[in-house]
């Protein structure tokens, strides 16, 4: 049966931490805030002492909130469609009525003002719209990275192409920051990033142990240092300490599911406001979510491509990233993961409002089936508009889903 472990309680507390001293710097003329998307040049920021705010991770919480749905018809009041990122439409439309989840979950009234907002193009357009909005709303510099998409190869040229646009968002930083770049500053910032990496990349892979100690609904919750805290020293603490914890739970038989009978591969976003639903139900199914594309997008590896020239390693790893890739690309790397963490199938979640991290629409399920043997189920829905969701429609296909596996094994 599975226990608590102490480290959900740390990560909390290291996340209240976060959210005050962000809070706090954008109440004060002389700490300066960078917004930064969630796969952003985040080291170069923290290089120049900017406390960095993700909101995507703020879009996260709205979703695990269950108040999307609500805020979302704000945002497409004032002209955002209905169809395009619910972390965008639920962020400004809870930024429009005046409320946050930062509220109610760490007693801060408001989301932080930013001084800069920093953006990259390597998950979608939509960061540069919603960084945009806030731009205009709070009349701060919106600057950026656009990346290549549906990489093959990430060559030398497309490298020194984002590692060149990075190195131009220097005088904006300095000027909003009041501080004079310096590159060995950086250099130890991203060895930090990539110490977290290495961390969080062993604590996702207590998932190939069977039965796997921690499921994909864990790993939501404990991604969130890996996501807002790397470059600092304290997300490379917290992993140390919460995959020793994990390590010595395992030992007196720590399992996330009673009887793990079947194990699957998580392909595309959370649903956030369906996280619990869906972990009591695989649960109740002796089924164990073992491995996720989502979780395992902040494995960046590339960081140590060359610590002497840190926007080059910088720019790797942001375009190595998964979500970048061509679609060749993806199935090589799904396959290694069906393999390595030996789940039985696969489920897709097609997100309908992001396309972007949805791998439904171009044959990819059928493909990967016929080169792994693995049987997948599509489960339609999104990461934030639970109208978008049906409980009673997941609920059969899945339940359906595993009992054939069952079958078949
Ligand atoms: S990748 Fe998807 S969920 Fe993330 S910001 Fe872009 S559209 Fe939204």
């Amino acid at each position: 049966m599975k226990k608590p472990l102490k480290s959900f309680k740390k990560m909390r507390e290291l996340m209240s931490k976060h959210f005050h001293e962000v809070y706090e710097a954008s109440q004060d003329d002389k700490q300066k805030v960078a917004w930064c998307t969630s796969v952003g040049p985040a080291e170069l920021l923290h290089s120049f002492g900017f406390k960095v705010y993700y909101p995507e991770n703020h879009g996260a919480m709205i979703g695990a909130s269950k108040k999307a749905s609500e805020y979302i018809p704000y945002a497409n009041a004032i002209g955002y469609s209905q169809m395009i990122c619910s972390y965008l439409t639920s962020d400004i439309g809870a930024f429009l009525k005046g409320e946050t989840p930062l509220q109610k979950a760490y007693n801060i009234p408001s989301i932080p003002k930013p001084d800069v907002l920093v953006y990259n193009t390597n998950q979608c357009r939509d960061v540069y719209d919603w960084f945009s909005f806030y731009g205009r709303k709070f009349n701060v510099p919106v600057i950026g990275i656009s990346s290549p998409v549906n990489v093959g190869e990430v060559t030398e040229n497309i490298i020194n192409d984002v590692a060149t646009q990075m190195k131009s968002l220097i005088p904006t930083l300095e000027e909003v920051s009041g501080t004079k770049f310096d590159i060995d500053r950086l250099k130890e910032v991203v060895k930090l990033s990539y110490e977290c990496t290495k961390l969080w990349k062993e604590c996702l892979f207590f998932g190939t142990h069977i039965p796997s100690p921690l499921t994909f609904f864990d790993y939501t919750v404990l991604m969130a240092p890996a996501v807002v805290l790397r470059g600092l020293p304290e997300a490379i603490d917290f992993y140390k300490e919460a995959n020793e914890e994990i390590r010595q739970e395992m030992k007196k038989g720590l399992t996330a599911v009673p009887d793990e009978k079947v194990r699957l591969y998580w392909e595309g976003m959370p649903i956030w406001g369906r996280l619990r639903m869906l972990a009591e139900l695989f649960y109740e199914l002796n089924t164990s979510i073992v491995v996720s594309t989502y979780c395992n997008s902040w494995i960046f590896e590339d960081f140590a491509y060359d610590f002497d020239r840190p926007f080059e390693s910088m720019a790797k790893a942001y375009t190595e990233l998964f979500i970048v890739r061509n679609e060749e690309v993806k199935e090589k790397v799904i396959a290694n993961w069906i393999e390595e963490f030996k789940v039985d199938g696969i489920i897709y979640h097609e997100a309908m409002t992001c396309p972007n991290n949805s791998n439904t629409r171009y044959g990819m399920p059928k493909r990967l089936q016929e080169k792994t043997g693995k049987p997948y189920l599509i489960i339609n829905g999104d990461l934030n508009d639970m109208r978008l969701f049906s409980d009673e429609q997941a609920r059969t296909s899945i339940e359906t889903f595993i009992e054939q596996i069952l079958e078949n094994k």
